[in-house]
């Protein structure tokens, strides 16, 4: 039999079936609603999950914001409208008749990213850097989610008192800095207006301005990594999202790495999972409970 894996992201809500010798099929995807009333994702929730519950057993969901006990709440207001204290759980169960199991999203390809190399180690974290930064904790082979869901956010640690205001709130989050959004917001002059992929562009064409501001999140992303090794002393630390696998910015981060003391200098890795790590870490980490 199959888990319906459903993974919940701020743009998009995708939904596969994945087997148990790991085979995902159905793979679809719908646009997640921008609105806090909770009617729309409720939904979102029943279109995309009818044509595949059938051939399900259970349930395993990745989502962007907090998960405690089964309870969705945005983090920043810019996801999900700002939805708060949404009874995900409860709702998925009903809807599918079917056992259910509930991750944050980074939580979720964290745990992928670890079983992948689980043979190997034992202390790890995971970083995304994509529209957003997000993270993961795996200490002695489990997974660090907190009482309330919150471990592991290390996009919203702090990486510059004086830099702009993240969309948690808080002034100066790594996520602020370092993200796409915020390597977007950057750019002026011929570079304004672009996105981070158009930016990647030009910094590949050796563009001055591309060049610092990427430099700029590679910098604040080691710094970030040296954090985490002076915490919790991990083997090594998973970089993944659209900008931390953009080609040449993983290089970026382990050349700021190397300026580091040496006692808190880790491996730095791409990750191993790419589009699908929400939907896989949360099947993977089901089976597990
Ligand atoms: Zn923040």
């Amino acid at each position: 039999m199959n888990t319906l894996a459903i993974d919940i992201g701020g743009t998009k809500i995708s939904a596969a079936l994945i087997s148990r010798d790991n085979q995902l099929t159905q793979h679809t995807q719908i646009t997640t609603p921008a609105s806090a009333s909770p009617t729309q994702l409720y939904e979102a929730l029943v279109a995309i999950t009818t044509p595949l519950k059938n051939h399900a057993d259970s349930v395993a969901v990745a989502s962007t914001g907090i998960i405690c006990n089964g309870i969705l709440t945005a983090l920043n207001p810019d996801n999900l409208g700002g939805l708060k204290d949404f009874p995900l759980k409860e709702t998925l169960s009903a809807i599918t008749g079917l056992p259910c199991w509930l991750l944050n999203d980074a939580q979720a390809a964290t745990w992928a990213e670890y079983d992948y190399r689980r043979e190997t180690i034992s202390d790890m974290a995971f970083i995304t850097v994509s529209t957003g930064v997000g993270g993961g904790v795996i200490q002695q082979g489990q997974l660090f989610t907190g009482k309330r869901g919150i471990a592991g956010h290390l996009g919203h640690t702090l990486a510059d008192p004086h830099g702009p205001r993240c969309g948690c709130g808080r002034y100066g989050c790594v996520e602020a800095i370092a993200s796409g959004r915020a390597i977007a917001a950057q750019a002026t002059g011929e570079l304004a207006g672009k996105d981070a992929k158009a930016i990647f562009a030009a910094f590949h064409q050796g563009n001055s301005q591309a060049k610092s501001i990427i430099k700029h999140s590679a910098n604040t992303i080691a710094n970030l990594v040296t954090d985490i090794k002076a915490t919790t002393d991990a083997d090594c630390v998973v970089l993944g999202g659209s900008v931390g696998l953009a080609k040449g910015y993983i290089e970026l981060v382990q050349a700021a790495m190397t300026q580091q003391p040496l006692a808190l200098q880790v491996p730095i890795l791409s990750a191993h999972y790419h589009h699908d790590a929400g939907l896989w870490g949360a099947v993977l980490w089901a089976r597990e409970q």
